[in-house]
């Protein structure tokens, strides 16, 4: 058995837990993360990759919290992305440099004013109509160009792995990580036995990082924390693949985006669409068969003029975990709560990942000075978390697209 003291141990490696781990340990603090599944299951591989500039909160034409707290964001990113700032995200592949959005005339004649005027970083330009994307050319109202990146998760949660794999573990939470607290809040010590390998490591944490999205539920129960803390949001989202364009888009209704579309190539090479937006949320009530309909006709009427001939159709449920907040609403920020020496933290969305690794750096305390090493050489032989696959790639059950009722056909 191996004894150690580690600085930070942080549970769970979606975006948040990753892009944690890479600032601790540039702060110059030892770290270990443990992984209880794949890297970045649940959320962060089911995100649609989109940088979120503040826009998409603000369709009402008022700044609100969660557009002031994306604003900044897209600037980060894209520094990362270039190599200009840490983490380098350079080998992240960005599925496109900017979205597309149009809607209904009334909608969509004021989003043009609204960047400007609301302070946003982002502001978007109106589309000639001789450049509309060819699935927008039936499309009768204004075309914008918004210069928000869509960013593969997959790809963001290998490149955030890569640099880290000498401290991260793969461990069944239930069977194989034991907690022994001084008190409620207060971990002395976390037992790690690897079935798999025959070993057990005792580690001595400063402090305890939950970043384990949905997870953080269950962890805080064993750490004699308020489960309550956390909510969750359901999703029920469509994939659509086949001869289809690559498009990144969100249309708009009002303040609501009624879809959001983003694509990527599974591993044959097909285009898949995945649909997010209001449908998705409205789809939480509906089995689906039901939703599949439901999106079929509500592509039909956003995309006159798309050709869904030979696609296949799914659909798949998540959870949003986010901090709770009164009345079930989302969240205008992150979440991080510090309960004697646990941190535990929602980024509410992708894109504010580095706002909660700088929020738990911030929170931490000083370095302890314990060596590297020594931790390395007990990892050394331990069983490594590989990158979770995009649901595409894990779904079974495809049908072929719904015929339109008669009335949307003609
Ligand atoms: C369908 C969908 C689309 C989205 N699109 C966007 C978007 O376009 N842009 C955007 O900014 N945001 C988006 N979001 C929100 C964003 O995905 C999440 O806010 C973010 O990914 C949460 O990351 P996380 O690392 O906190 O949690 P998760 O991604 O859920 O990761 C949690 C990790 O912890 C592990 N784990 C769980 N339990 C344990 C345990 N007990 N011990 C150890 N490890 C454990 C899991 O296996 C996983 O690796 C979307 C969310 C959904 C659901």
């Amino acid at each position: 058995m191996d004894r150690l003291h580690v600085d930070t141990v942080i549970f769970g490696g979606g975006v948040t837990g990753l892009w944690t781990l890479d600032a601790v340990r540039r702060s110059g603090r030892s770290a270990l993360l443990v992984e209880g599944h794949r890297l970045g299951t649940g959320q962060t591989i089911a995100s649609q990759g989109i940088l979120h500039s503040g826009l998409k909160y603000s369709l009402a034409g008022v700044l609100t919290g969660a557009a002031r707290e994306a604003r900044e964001m897209p600037q980060l990113w894209r520094r990362c992305l270039l190599g200009e700032a840490q983490p380098d995200l350079r080998r992240v592949t960005v599925s496109a440099e900017a979205f597309h959005l149009w809607g209904t005339q009334s909608a969509a004649s004021k989003l043009g004013l609204f960047g400007a005027q609301l302070g946003l970083q982002v502001t978007p330009r109106t589309v000639p109509r001789s450049e509309y994307p060819t699935v927008l050319q039936s499309c009768p109202g204004t075309v914008y160009r918004v210069d928000e990146q869509v960013l593969a998760p997959r790809s963001l949660v290998a490149a955030l792995a890569a640099p880290h794999q000498d401290v991260m573990l793969q461990l069944d939470p239930a069977t194989e990580v034991e907690f022994v607290l001084q008190a409620a809040g207060r971990v002395r010590q976390i037992r790690l036995h690897s079935a798999r390998f025959g070993r057990t490591l005792e580690v001595e944490p400063q402090a305890v990082v939950l970043t384990a999205g949905k997870g953080n539920a269950l962890l805080r129960t064993r750490l004699g924390l308020d489960a309550r803390a956390m909510q969750l949001r359901p999703l029920h989202y469509v994939l659509v693949r086949g001869e289809l364009p690559e498009f990144h888009g969100h249309c708009i209704d009002f303040s609501k985006t009624r879809v959001s579309i983003t694509s990527a190539r599974d591993a044959q090479g097909r285009v898949v669409w995945q649909i997010g937006g209001q449908i998705s949320e409205d789809g939480v009530q509906l089995d689906p068969e039901t939703l599949i309909e439901r999106a079929r006709l509500e592509l039909a009427e956003v995309l006159p003029g798309l050709d869904l001939a030979g696609t296949e159709w799914t659909t798949c449920r998540i959870d949003r975990a986010e901090g709770s907040t009164l009345g079930g609403s989302r969240p205008d920020s992150y979440r991080l709560l510090q309960e004697g020496n646990v941190l535990t933290a929602w980024p509410t969305k992708l894109v504010l990942a580095p706002q909660v690794a700088q929020g738990v750096c911030a929170a931490l305390p000083p370095a302890t000075g314990s060596l590297l090493q020594p931790l390395l050489d007990a990892l050394a032989a331990w069983p490594r978390p590989p990158v979770a696959q995009p649901a595409w790639e894990e779904l079974r059950r495809w049908v072929p697209v719904p015929a339109l009722p008669r009335r949307h056909a003609a």
